[in-house]
């Protein structure tokens, strides 16, 4: 597994899957210029483009990240045994995410918080898993961060037109059974989780999307690190290419100009403050360092160190 060193944080890659979209980037991504496909080829086979199939490669992983307070896992990926019917990649999968997690020497026991930047399936999967035929937190001793415009959007009870919403059973075996365990920590707006770790609304993609953001001052210029600040983004770019087409929008992004904003703002953002961006779906090496050029943006991977 692939580990990144940021400060004297440690951030390793959890991988569920890494699969192909299951339609054409011109279908994916409303507003995608094939042209723009074309120039990237270079770099983008295999593990971003399957030219065979034309389809995009994405990764669904978690990331774990061990700062000297916390053990944080955000995004919790698909889960397994799942009902997704509207989503094959996502249903009924069987993996060995936990295993893998457990092999960083990490148990779900030690997870102080799960960070979840917004609650589609594929994002809130490992929150929960099934014991005695019901749905409880797979972490028991963690607390669980969740936006309140994002759990409220999913919710019933606040918004009426998720009825009929087939994703609506996301929210019931993934968000409810961690609400009523008491486990579910609700955050608005802007929240400092400790000194350096900021987490901030980032809407767009869903409307309660929030991102996280590691700078911590007094770990500058630790020996052999990738760097001193990073920034978890969730959803807010899905794609490497994105880097070099923010105005492409994603098929899900719920407000698709609201999201263009936001991905402008965060490639900004990783360029003025030199943040590597850590995003839940590139394929591999999975973690850039976004630079500028000619108006535009770059995407320069920087690969984890693999421990053998
Ligand atoms: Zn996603």
């Amino acid at each position: 597994m692939a580990t990144w060193k940021i400060g004297s944080a440690t951030i390793t890659r959890i991988e569920e899957q890494v699969c192909l979209a299951m339609q054409s980037p011109a279908k994916h991504f409303p507003g995608f210029e094939r042209d723009v496909l074309e120039r990237h080829m270079s770099w983008l086979v295999p593990d971003h483009y399957s030219p065979q199939h034309d389809c995009m490669v994405s990764s669904f992983h978690s990331w774990l990240i061990r700062t000297d307070q916390y053990n944080i896992l955000l995004d919790t990926c698909c889960g397994n045994h799942k009902e997704r019917p509207w989503a094959p990649r996502f249903n009924q999968l069987d993996t060995p995410f936990m295993d893998r997690l457990r092999g960083t020497g990490v148990a779900p026991e030690d997870i102080d918080i799960v960070l979840c930047t917004h609650l589609h399936a594929d994002h809130v999967g490992w929150n929960t898993v099934q014991r005695d035929g019901r749905w409880v937190p797979t972490f028991p001793n963690a607390y669980y961060l969740f936006s309140r415009t994002e759990a409220d959007y999913w919710n019933l009870r606040s918004n009426l037109s998720m009825q009929g919403d087939p994703r609506r059973v996301v929210y019931e075996d993934s968000v409810l059974p961690v609400i009523e365990s008491g486990q579910a920590v609700i955050i608005d707006g802007n929240h400092a989780l400790e000194d350096g770790i900021l987490i901030e609304p980032a809407p767009g993609h869903t409307p309660g999307l929030i991102i996280m953001k590691l700078d911590n001052p007094e770990a500058r210029s630790v020996a052999g690190a990738h760097g001193d600040r990073a920034v978890f983004c969730g959803d807010v770019i899905h794609h490497a290419l994105q880097v070099y087409a923010p105005h492409w929008s994603h098929i899900v992004d719920q407000n698709p100009e609201l999201a263009k904003l936001t991905r402008r703002k965060l490639l900004e953002y990783c360029v003025e403050s030199g943040a590597l961006l850590f995003p839940a779906h590139f394929g591999a090496p999975h973690v850039a360092r976004i630079g500028e050029s000619a108006g535009g943006f770059t995407a320069n991977f920087v690969p984890g160190l693999i421990a053998l």
